[in-house]
C-alpha cells in the first residue's frame, strides 16, 4: 500500500477545492484518458462544486512494453469542440510526460480558451520533461504502481487505493 484511499479521496477534495476557486464562474470542460483516468475523473467530477461538462479520448501508444514513446494513435476522439472553451486534461499519472506532451499539443491545435492539467500521481521523471502541471495530487516514487485505474496487464484498477506490486506477482 502506498495511498491509502481516504488519503487518496482527502487529496481530489483539496484539488477539487482549488480548481472550483480557480474556475469560478467560468464554463470547465474535464476531459480524460481512457482506462486509466476513470477513478480519478470520476471522484474529481463529483467532488466539485461548479458544473462541468466531461469528456473521454481513447488512444494507443506505441512503445515497447511498459515505457511509451510518445508516439499516440487516437482511438476515440472527443465528442466536444473544445475551441474557445476552458479545458481541463485529468491524468492518472504522469511518467515521462510523453503522452501528455502529446496531447496537450493535440487539444493547442483545436484552440481552446485555456488548458491546463491535474494529474493525481507524478513520479521523478516527469518533472524532467519540463511540463507545465497545474494540479499535481502526490509526487511519487518510481516505482510501478497499480490501483485506483491503473493497471498491470488490465488487473487492479478496481482497486480503491495505489499500492505497488508484490515481487510475487511479477515472477509468475
Ligand atoms: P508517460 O507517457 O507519462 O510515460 O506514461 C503515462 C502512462 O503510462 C500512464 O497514463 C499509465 O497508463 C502508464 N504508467 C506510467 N507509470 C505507471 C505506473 O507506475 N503504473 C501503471 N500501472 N501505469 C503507469
Ligand atoms: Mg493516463
Ligand atoms: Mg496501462
Amino acid at each position: 500500500m502506498l495511498i491509502p484511499e481516504d488519503v487518496l479521496q482527502a487529496k481530489i477534495r483539496e484539488l477539487a477545492a482549488q480548481i472550483d476557486e480557480d474556475y469560478a464562474g467560468q464554463d470547465l470542460l474535464l476531459v480524460a484518458v481512457l482506462k486509466g483516468a476513470v477513478m480519478v475523473m470520476a471522484d474529481l467530477a463529483r467532488a466539485l462544486h461548479s458544473h462541468v461538462s466531461v469528456d473521454f479520448m481513447a488512444v494507443s501508444s506505441y512503445g515497447s512494453g511498459t515505457k511509451s514513446s510518445g508516439v499516440v494513435r487516437i482511438l476515440k476522439d472527443l465528442d466536444t469542440d473544445i475551441s474557445g472553451r476552458h479545458v481541463l486534461i485529468v491524468e492518472d499519472i504522469v511518467d515521462s510526460g510523453l503522452t501528455l506532451s502529446w496531447l496537450i499539443d493535440n487539444l493547442r491545435t483545436r484552440q481552446p480558451a485555456s488548458l491546463e492539467v491535474c494529474t493525481i500521481l507524478r513520479k521523478p521523471d516527469a518533472v524532467k520533461a519540463e511540463l507545465d502541471v497545474r494540479y499535481v495530487g502526490f509526487d511519487i516514487p518510481n516505482e510501478f504502481v497499480v490501483g485506483y485505474g491503473l493497471d498491470y496487464a488490465e488487473k487492479y484498477r478496481n482497486l480503491p487505493f495505489v499500492g505497488t506490486l508484490a515481487p510475487h506477482v511479477y515472477g509468475s
